[in-house]
């Protein structure tokens, strides 16, 4: 995040919090943040000063920060990732964690050039293959075992400690060839050295889903994890659905990771009517998901919604539960004295048309609707992503919309 300056105090009036705990208020508050982005006063029509900078929220609900689990945002460092400003704040996102686009070998320019300028809490899981994401899948991260180097990721992390909240891997034939559920292996080892968790990419098998479930543990993190791909499905496998339901209760995180590829409101609706629910909501938003079909965090918030989760597990997916996992405290946010970080959003009633990742369409009847994103004494309005005009683009194997 950006250096601290005092700023002018800002007064929010009007909002409805929720997803605060027992503490949450039962109505209506003010909020009044000093110039150091610190609470000064939560209640109910709080007075009014000429220095204040006022932000009337009409009645709209406020929520801590929403923290998106899986983005892609290193941006001019790899050929796929999109800019923090274009999921982060102004998408009503506080924190955003990068799923993997940096490797050992271009972490420090990720951090340099993202982490430390971007006004958005960013955090990274990082890459098990060195390079990371540098030419996404056209020069893949993992195809053996010398793209792999253990002494330089124990380097990088002892380093970047207070950066880096996991590892990522790739376990798809896309990325690692016939390599299997080694990389994942090799993966578990170092997080279990480094005492964090792994996040494993699920997709075209092998690895197959069931042999990753297998090797992860309580805190471990599976992101795609209501994909409709052939062979990775939770629904076309009754065995493996089981075997997800019961690493979901021991504590495995079932996320998202909405993506080009890898969600299916099919498998989504079906899973939640069995009353397995995803852990926490993220995009994988990235230069080919962004425009089509993910659009940014609130769509996919709302499609979850559409298929059956309730609006405070919503909510809580994108606030305590990706929280939980990179260790950001989601205590006393509303107390004051702590450091302002909110996300001030509507549900609406919307007609909205939405696509998956399969190409199959829902009407979303309930948008969620960002309004602001507030980072200390700062209130960014935020809205949702208006995708442009799709068009045909050619790559290495024919064409496709973006
Ligand atoms: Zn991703």
């Amino acid at each position: 995040m950006t250096g601290e300056q005092a700023r002018k105090p800002l007064l929010l009036t009007n909002v409805k919090p929720m997803a605060f705990g027992a503490e949450t208020p039962g109505s209506a508050v003010d909020i009044l943040i000093d110039g150091n982005g610190r609470i000064a006063q939560v209640g109910p029509q709080l007075s009014v000063s000429h220095e204040m900078i006022c932000v009337d929220g009409k009645g709209a609900w406020i929520s801590p920060g929403w923290v998106d689990l899986h983005v892609h945002i290193w941006h001019g460092g790899t050929d796929i990732s999109v800019r923090p400003s274009e999921c982060g704040a102004e998408r009503g996102v506080t924190t955003l964690v990068d799923a993997g686009s940096a490797g050992e070998a271009n972490f420090h320019g990720f951090r340099e050039y993202i982490i430390d300028t971007a006004r958005e809490r960013i955090k990274a899981f990082l890459n098990l293959g060195s390079i990371g994401l540098v030419a996404c899948n056209r020069v893949a991260e993992l195809r053996d075992i010398r793209d792999i180097d253990l002494d330089r990721i124990l380097e990088c992390y002892a380093e970047n400690s207070e950066h880096i909240v996991g590892i990522k891997v790739r376990a798809s034939h896309v990325i690692t060839g016939s390599w299997g559920a080694t990389p994942v292996k090799l993966g578990k080892k170092i997080s279990k050295i480094l005492k964090v968790p792994m996040m494993v990419h699920v997709g075209e098998p092998p690895a197959l889903y069931d042999e990753v479930l297998e090797i992860l543990g309580p805190g471990d993190v599976i992101t795609h994890c209501f994909n409709g791909k052939a062979g990775s499905s939770i629904m076309e496998d009754e065995d493996l659905f089981d075997l997800a339901q019961r690493c979901a209760g021991e504590g495995i995180r079932l996320d998202i990771g909405h993506g080009g590829a890898s969600f299916s409101f099919k498998v989504a609706e079906a899973a939640i009517k069995r009353g397995l629910l995803p852990f926490s909501i993220s995009t994988d938003l990235h230069g080919h998901s962004m425009n089509f079909p993910v659009w940014d965090l609130a769509t996919t918030m709302s499609k979850l919604l559409c298929v059956g989760m309730p609006f405070d597990k919503v909510v809580a997916a994108v606030t305590h539960a990706p929280a939980s996992v990179i260790k950001l405290s989601m205590e006393n946010r509303l107390a004051v004295g702590q450091r302002a970080d909110f996300t001030v959003f509507d549900l609406v009633d919307s007609d909205v048309e939405a696509t998956d990742s399969n190409g199959d369409v829902s009407v979303l009847m309930k948008l969620f609707e960002p309004r602001y994103a507030v980072i200390g004494s700062e209130a960014i309005a935020a809205s949702r992503y208006i995708p442009r005009a799709r068009r045909l683009v050619r790559h290495s194997h024919g064409y496709s919309y973006r």
